[in-house]
């Protein structure tokens, strides 16, 4: 078996009961004997980004332990947004789950089907929000700053509204 990796996992629902779709995400990975769920940042209501209009997301960020590869991993929250019963249509439009690999140990990789870090944890408040929860002092490979400077600098140019739900998981 491969040693376990430590992974940030960037989760997102506006369909439906948003919040049960991220709970029922988090016991689904949790099942897998390949997948401990370590750690949920708080839970963050986010106006919707792009110009679909849509209902605000539910979003927050799981820390895991996995023994699956990159490739491994995605294809399993693959599996896990389509018991949800996520249908792709709109690209950015409404989902019931959507389920990003932002890092993966200090993996640096850039292929057809994956690229970690994920490209939009820069440009992405409701995704540095709640990851900075978890690791503020965690330093992106790619950009060399911590994770607490790229939300600054953000904040600095962009004032989209991510708010505290008051809910936890
Ligand atoms: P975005 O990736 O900009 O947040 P999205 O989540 O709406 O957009 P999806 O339709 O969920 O986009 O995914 C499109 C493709 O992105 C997936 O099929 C997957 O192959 C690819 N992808 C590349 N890097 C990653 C990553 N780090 N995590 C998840 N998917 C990724
Ligand atoms: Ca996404
Ligand atoms: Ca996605």
């Amino acid at each position: 078996m491969n040693r376990e990796k430590t992974a940030y996992i960037g989760v997102g629902s506006n369909l439906g009961n948003k919040y049960e779709n991220i709970r029922q995400a988090r016991n689904l990975l949790h099942k897998s004997s390949a997948v401990s769920v370590l750690e949920v940042s708080d839970l963050y209501t986010t106006e919707p980004f792009g110009n679909v209009p849509q209902e605000d997301f539910l979003n927050c960020v799981f820390k895991i332990e996995t023994s699956l590869n990159p490739e491994e991993l995605l294809a399993f929250l693959n599996n896990v947004e389509s018991a949800l019963k996520r249908e792709r249509t709109i690209h950015w439009g409404p989902r019931t789950l959507d389920l990003d690999i932002l890092f993966y140990d200090d993996l640096v990789i850039k292929t057809k089907k994956l690229t970690i870090p994920h490209p939009g944890i820069e440009k992405r408040l409701f995704v540095l929000i709640p990851l900075n929860d978890l690791i503020p002092d965690y330093i992106h490979p790619v950009l060399n700053k911590t994770c607490k400077t790229l939300e600054e600098e953000l904040r600095s140019i962009d004032n989209s509204a991510v708010n505290p739900s008051g809910l936890f998981l």
